[in-house]
């Protein structure tokens, strides 16, 4: 356990056993709103990981595993701050809008096939990895779903992990269930369940739209309640069940 969250579990515990004697005490961890929209540093463990420790510890034992199959489990981006996701935002918003000359609107509708507003990122948690193989050599962009295909560098990968990520805490997140809405499908995103279940719960307690538009978001006029109430049940909330 984190010696942060022990501290805050054991003061809420005392304040609630003083008010309420008797009640029973839910295990669940506590997360800060700042937290889970990246806006404080966490500690995070391991060279090129990246992850909670919890999550971290994992990841190694997987990646040992997958190495003895002749896979290299590399992680192209895991942790990413509120900040770098603004920035990534805001560098395709410009580009849609002043290069392509799309709509406000429809820059946005863009950008959220495939990036998060910022705030609203799983990658802010600690928990969420993309990864591709190492080994195979591959040319232009590796984030693409055909490299994960049969046929595909990322195939060898993508199969193991279909075997095997459960066992080690690991789910795919926007899987290619064709029912599901919100992102596309992401082969190589993967979220450390035992950690992000409950953060994803404590987001969920959380007025996200309220949030949202106190930060400094560009193209934030366009989050009316209505695209906010989708945005959030179809890419926030339609994800792998398995996650809820
Ligand atoms: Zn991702």
């Amino acid at each position: 356990m984190q010696r942060r969250s022990f501290i805050k579990k054991s003061s809420y515990t005392g304040l609630a056993l003083s008010l309420v004697p008797g009640l029973t005490l839910s295990q669940e961890t506590e997360y800060s709103v700042a937290e889970l929209m990246g806006k404080v540093d966490i500690e995070l463990f391991g060279k090129d990981i990246n992850l909670r420790k919890e999550a971290h510890d994992a990841f190694v034992e997987m990646k040992r595993a997958a190495y003895s199959e002749g896979m290299d489990l590399k992680i192209v981006s895991s942790y990413r701050n509120f900040y770098r996701q603004e920035g990534i935002w805001e560098r395709k918003y410009l580009q849609y809008t002043e290069e392509k000359g799309m709509t406000k609107l429809g820059a946005i509708e863009k950008i959220i096939e495939y990036s998060t507003i910022p705030g609203t990122s799983r990658h802010h948690w600690g928990t969420d990895i993309d990864i591709i193989d190492g080994y195979p050599k591959t040319t232009g962009d590796v984030l693409v779903p055909e490299k994960f295909e049969e046929g595909g560098p990322f195939a060898l990968l993508k199969k193991w992990m279909d075997d095997n990520a459960n066992k080690y805490g690991f789910y795919l997140v926007y899987t290619d269930n064709p029912k599901r809405k919100g992102f596309k499908y992401e082969p190589w995103h993967y979220s450390y369940a035992p950690i992000s279940i409950p953060m994803l719960k404590t987001f969920r307690r959380k007025n996200i739209f309220k949030l949202l538009l106190e930060e400094d978001i560009i193209g934030k006029e366009n989050f009316t309640s209505g695209f906010l109430k989708s945005y959030i049940q179809n890419n926030i909330l339609d994800i792998n069940p398995d996650l809820l």
